[in-house]
């Protein structure tokens, strides 16, 4: 007998986590995932999704994207790359590489380059015109961050607790 062909790639596998995480976040406008991986050993260091910082309540928090600035959700939630950056156990991200469905804010390239990732693939450029993401794009090139959109030849992954139905 043979392998299984149709086996998900690593790639497939670590943006199939990132999409996973993403679906933890309780944001109802915005739902980002991410997850960071040794490159070499294909080993998950962290992942992480956009959410408070502990022991903030998600009901007593505002998720509002407009009106006052401590009003809206801005001031308060915790980026997906940043969280997956600072939920490591004691990793050394060093040279690691990370998987994001939406490309990076400056505020997140910034702690993306300062931890040592030097990869970054994404799913969703959707923010490009912004002033984050074009800041983001400047550090991230000056400081020798590759980063490069998600290809894959599949449409879909799905997951199913119960094949009885
Ligand atoms: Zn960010």
């Amino acid at each position: 007998m043979n392998k299984r062909k149709d086996y998900i790639s690593w790639d497939d596998y670590f943006m199939g986590l990132a999409l996973l995480s993403s679906m933890r976040s309780k944001d109802p406008s915005s739902q980002v995932g991410a997850c960071i991986v040794d490159s070499e050993t294909n080993r998950i260091l962290s992942v992480g999704y956009n959410g408070l910082p502990k022991n903030c309540s998600d009901d007593e928090y505002p998720w509002m994207k407009e009106g006052e600035t401590l009003e809206t959700k801005y001031p308060y939630v915790v980026h997906a790359e940043l969280n997956a950056i600072l939920n490591n156990r004691g990793a050394i991200l060093e040279g690691s590489k990370l998987y994001t469905t939406l490309f990076p804010c400056n505020e997140c390239a910034k702690a993306i380059i300062q931890s040592g990732i030097k990869e970054i693939v994404y799913l969703s450029d959707k923010h490009s015109e912004s002033a984050e993401v074009k800041a983001s794009k400047k550090m991230l090139t000056s400081a020798g961050v590759d980063f490069k959109q998600f290809n894959t030849s599949i449409d879909a992954i799905e997951l199913k607790y119960r094949n009885d139905k």
